[in-house]
C-alpha cells in the first residue's frame, strides 16, 4: 500500500499524525513534511484512518491492487 499526499493544500493542522504519527511526518509548524510513503506491512489500518483523519482531504490511499 502506498500513500500519496498533496502536500501544497496541506493546512497544517496535524490531525494524520495525532492518529499515526511514525507514517505522517510533520515539520515543526505541523506541516506534512512528505509526498508519498510506502506504508510498512501490518500499518495499513493505521495509515487509512490517518488519511481519513485528514478534513482537507489531500492524504490518498493507493491500495496494491489499484498501483
Ligand atoms: S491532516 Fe491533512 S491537512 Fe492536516 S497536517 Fe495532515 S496532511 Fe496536512
Amino acid at each position: 500500500m502506498k500513500i500519496r499526499i498533496d502536500k501544497a493544500n496541506c493546512a497544517g493542522n496535524a490531525r494524520c499524525a495525532a492518529i499515526a504519527e511514525t507514517l505522517y511526518i510533520l515539520d515543526d509548524d505541523g506541516y506534512i513534511t512528505v509526498e508519498e510513503i510506502d506504508v510498512p506491512a501490518g500499518m495499513e489500518q493505521l495509515a487509512r484512518r490517518g488519511a481519513r483523519a485528514c478534513p482537507e482531504r489531500v492524504i490518498q490511499v493507493i491500495e496494491d491492487d489499484e498501483e
